[in-house]
């Protein structure tokens, strides 16, 4: 365990925006982008001096020497009472806190590299413990302290975080992660972006060198104006040989918010043409020689080279059929979408939580993870489209065409588009002025 020890006097009173007593922001956060890929967004919180001011269960008193924060950082192993037992807590004491900081705060959740500011008031016959406070996710602080009664009090508070936009274009060289990873776009906005293109463009042969991406999203910073977090993608265009596609984030009626294109068109449609981000086609539908019974046969999917334990998305909303060992597919899941279509994906490593069969799925939820079970030379995703009962050609079958905007959602679709192009429009001048600069 690692600690250390912050003294802090009165010069803190100017810092009890704090904990508590921030404005209510959960409107704010209503509209928070789903759960990303395997933790991309929340990460433990790594203290500054600044930050430990902030985290403070009490403020010091001007008169007598303040309390002391020590700030530690939970190693392998930890756990809370073992943290306050190690710092001179006593059992009962300890329990007691813990017992209280449950109301608010799954100890569970506790992570390794977490900090934790704990306050004491020095005194010659040892140090009387006032509270202790942590910051589970980057908007969200926790706190346990001693009142005057002698029991502790929970309480939590949202942090007030300042919605900006942040923006990323770049021409494709070779792919489009590579090219937003260049253009500094973070990797939980570029999975939302491959997300909504994915419906209308083939990655593997549809983007060709000179092709260009735009993207405008929402950012989160604190009061010292620190990237928190990232949003939902706002704007996102891809030009390709030339065609532009163009797609709005806007909530019709129906309440389920999705992206639009200037026509009212959702992006949406029956089935994602690619149910894997950034993999390689790495065999077509068709007849082939098989690589390991030798013979000629019919491969009724398509293959997606890609490393083992990437993401496997359901290509469009349905009920789960099978998520089990099966025969040479290995560990595969099979999707019902309608009377018509399925979609089933083979050779996994593993299924995501929740996967088995009566689940019922959303388009671009995670399913499964890219293994090579079953009769498999390597990892990748054999993905197949079947249609009344039989396999079709994934890459060329006509996929109907999502939801079509009119009335009164329209027209309002239509009244935002000019907003979010001027806040594109002043965003790109923004990008262009840095880039000049950055060219002299
Ligand atoms: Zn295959």
């Amino acid at each position: 365990m690692k600690w250390t020890s912050a003294v802090v006097f009165g010069i803190l009173a100017a810092a009890w925006i704090v904990l508590g007593q921030s404005e209510p922001s959960s409107a704010r956060f209503a509209e928070a982008s789903p759960p990303l890929v395997d933790g991309a967004a929340m990460r433990p919180q790594t203290f500054d001096a600044r930050r430990a001011e902030e985290m403070r269960a009490f403020p010091a008193a001007e008169t007598e020497p303040g309390p002391e924060d020590r700030i530690i950082t939970v190693s392998r192993g930890d756990t809370l009472i073992g943290i306050l037992t190690d710092n001179g807590v006593d059992r009962a004491s300890a329990h007691s806190a813990v017992s209280t900081l449950r109301k608010v705060f799954d100890v569970r959740r506790l992570q390794i590299g977490q900090d934790i500011t704990l306050t004491f008031k020095p005194s010659t016959d040892g140090d009387q413990f006032l509270g202790m406070a942590l910051r589970p996710t980057p908007d969200r602080d926790v706190l346990v302290k001693l009142d005057d009664g002698g029991s502790f009090t929970a309480e939590e508070a949202e942090r007030a975080l300042d919605r900006r936009f942040a923006y990323g274009a770049a021409t494709i060289d070779s792919s489009l992660y590579e090219a937003a990873i260049d253009a500094n776009v973070p990797i939980d906005v570029l999975m939302d972006l491959v997300r909504v293109f994915s419906f209308d463009v083939d990655f593997q042969r549809d983007v060709q060198p000179g092709d260009r991406f735009e993207v405008l999203y929402e950012g989160f910073d604190d009061e010292f104006g620190d990237r928190v977090r990232n949003g939902d993608i706002r704007y996102a265009a891809i030009t390709l040989s030339g065609k532009t596609l163009a797609f709005y984030r806007f909530t019709p009626s129906s309440g389920f918010v999705d992206y639009f294109g200037p026509d009212g068109r959702s992006v949406r449609k029956a089935l994602m043409r690619t149910p894997i981000d950034g993999a390689r086609l790495s065999s077509g539908f068709g007849k082939r020689r098989h690589p390991i019974l030798g013979y000629t046969k019919m491969h009724k999917g398509v293959d997606f080279a890609a490393p083992s334990g990437t993401p496997i998305m359901a290509a469009g909303d349905g009920v789960v059929e099978m998520a089990e060992r099966f025969g040479g597919y290995g560990n595969y899941v099979r999707i019902r979408h309608n009377s018509e279509i399925k979609t089933a994906y083979g050779h996994t490593s593993r299924f995501a939580k929740g996967i088995r069969a009566g689940s019922r799925v959303r388009q671009g939820q995670i399913i499964a993870y890219v293994g090579t079970t079953g009769r498999s030379t390597g990892p990748h995703l054999h993905y197949e489209v079947m249609l009344n009962a039989r396999q079709v050609n994934p890459m060329s079958i006509k996929l109907p065409t999502g939801e079509q905007l009119a009335g009164k959602d329209l027209k309002k679709l239509q009244a935002l588009i000019p907003t979010i192009d001027a806040e594109v429009d002043a965003a790109r001048a923004e990008a262009s002025v840095v880039a000049s600069n950055e060219g002299r």
